[in-house]
């Protein structure tokens, strides 16, 4: 089962690389963030074939040289040699903060920036679990001209030292959404935005019900994620190859969307206690997670 991190690095690997500076940029994001010097060559190690045959790719766009990605346990890397590489590093490292002027006083390639930062040290929690995007780093000075830039975004990443690393993280939805959104990561951005709206939609459901109201908010919970385990089943393997009692409840939950696991339960025939219920839900739940 991939991470919402890993879907959002493969969609983002999927789209064209743009012009000549904003490859240089992305692949400059992926190295500050991947790459590890080691005596006279730098190694660039990521988690994926996709990204670092993006990174390859961006490398032979900007730079016009071919890297030879190679194969680790569990990731995949190249070993950066060239000297052109090194130019460009150096350039970088001359500037003020770290990140070449000119990056920094481009939209396209503070995006593309972003974008590579993202695939080298990026990651995003599940927005249905939490908001939370985090850029890591081994390095202050990356990490402190990384988040002016992000400031010049108006991406307000809040900064942690973290056992010698730093980490620049945000877990306000809006920021996360402006910052998929920079970074081209289009689909991610939506599903955010859903959840978004969902959770305000039942925000103003349990405001309006007084008494039962933290209940009300836990039933609807609940329900809203069955419901959407329920419709993923049909979609993807359809509710007739659900075991008989499985699919009579999956059905009568999504009929009656505002029941409680009581209420359900007193429907079936034979009628099922409420942990009965919560039994054959939860392995509902199972089944959609593993699809
Ligand atoms: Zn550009």
């Amino acid at each position: 089962m991939k991470s919402f991190s890993q879907k959002t690095k493969e969609y983002l690997c999927k789209q064209e690389t743009g012009a000549v500076c904003c490859c240089e940029a992305e692949m400059m994001g992926i190295l500050m963030f991947a790459g590890r010097f080691k005596g006279t060559e730098v190694r660039v190690a990521l988690e994926s074939r996709e990204s670092i045959g993006r990174f390859a790719e961006l490398a032979q766009k900007s730079l016009g040289v071919s890297v030879e990605v190679e194969t680790a346990k569990s990731s995949y890397f190249c070993v950066l040699t060239h000297k052109k590489f090194f130019e460009i590093i150096i350039e970088y490292e001359k500037s003020a903060d770290g990140i070449k002027e000119n990056v920094m006083n481009n939209e396209c390639c503070r995006d593309a920036f972003l974008r590579g930062a993202f695939l080298g040290g990026g990651t995003i929690v599940d927005p249905n679990k939490n908001y939370n995007m985090e850029f890591v780093t081994p390095s202050k000075r990356i990490c402190d001209g990384f988040k002016k830039m992000l400031d010049s975004l108006n991406l307000g990443f809040r900064t942690v030292e973290k056992k010698g690393t730093f980490v620049l993280y945000s877990k306000n939805s809006d920021i996360i959404c402006d910052a998929l959104a920079h970074m081209g990561a289009f689909s991610s951005q939506m599903e955010v935005l859903n959840v978004k709206i969902e959770r305000e939609v039942r925000n103003d459901i349990t405001r309006t019900s007084n008494g039962e109201t933290a209940n009300m908010d836990k039933v609807i919970t609940a329900a809203i994620r069955q419901i959407r385990a329920i419709e993923k089943i049909d979609e993807k393997m359809g509710l007739d190859n659900l075991d008989e009692d499985l699919r009579e409840v999956a059905i009568l939950r999504r009929d009656n969307k505002d029941l409680s696991l009581e209420q359900l339960g007193k429907q079936l025939t034979p009628p099922l206690s409420k942990s009965g219920v919560n039994h054959r839900l939860k392995k509902i739940l199972d089944i959609a997670e593993g699809l």
